[in-house]
């Protein structure tokens, strides 16, 4: 692992963050293959709408009931979270790629990284962001996920110009090569995106407001 102080602009963003929220503990998923459910449903929708058609499944939410359930029953099993007939192929095809490792965790995690995202978004519906969710939250590869809270903090703070790739390889070449670093790191820039860095932002209270160019009032 390439050493990287503990006093870059960063890790001293993610301490603030830290200690501010605690540990995220995410993704909020019971198994990997509901992370992988979820990363395909929460594209363009809230969590609450993913929860909801996750609960569609009762306990029964396995690659193999996905694998054998017909496509009509698994768009209105999903239709809470939205854009349910493009979903509900997403899924089909993602559970189909995951049956090529058996549907088995340790199968995935002994393939490169590289390899595995150019399977993953060669998938209709799966994008960067979705790929480095699962692949992250459900693999535990060191992979940074980028989303529009990211986006926005970068853009403000400010910390790296560019789109997905551009602060995608920032975050990568400024942190530890860490899975679990990135995994709470991400997930506080998300949590703090929702009460603080909105649209609109409220800067007042914000752990992050010391640093940031950006800030407000
Ligand atoms: S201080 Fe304001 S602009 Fe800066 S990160 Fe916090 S909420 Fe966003």
């Amino acid at each position: 692992m390439t050493s990287v102080p503990s006093d870059t602009p960063l890790m001293e963003l993610y301490a603030a963050l830290f200690s501010h929220y605690g540990d995220p503990h995410w993704w909020p998923a019971e198994t990997p293959y509901e992370v992988i459910v979820g990363a395909v449903l929460t594209q363009n929708t809230a969590w609450g709408n993913v929860e909801k058609a996750i609960a569609g499944f009762g306990d029964n939410l396995t690659p193999q009931v996905i694998a054998d359930m017909p496509l009509t029953r698994l768009r209105d099993v999903i239709k809470p979270a939205g854009s349910f007939v493009r979903k509900a192929s997403t899924l089909k095809a993602v559970t189909a790629w995951y049956a090529g490792y058996g549907w088995e965790v340790a199968a995935v995690q002994r393939q490169p990284l590289q390899a595995l995202r150019v399977e993953l978004l060669a998938i209709h519906g799966i994008g960067p962001e979705t790929a480095d969710a699962m692949l992250l939250y459900a693999f535990d590869f060191p992979t940074f996920v980028v989303d529009a809270y990211t986006l926005r903090l970068c853009g403000r703070y400010p910390l790296a110009e560019g789109g997905y790739q551009a602060v995608k390889a920032y975050f990568e070449r400024n942190l530890p090569r860490d899975a679990a670093l990135y995994n709470a790191l991400h997930a506080l820039i998300v949590l703090n995106g929702k009460a603080h860095c909105r649209k609109r932002p409220v800067c007042e209270g914000c752990p992050l407001a010391e640093g940031c160019k950006k800030r407000m009032g």
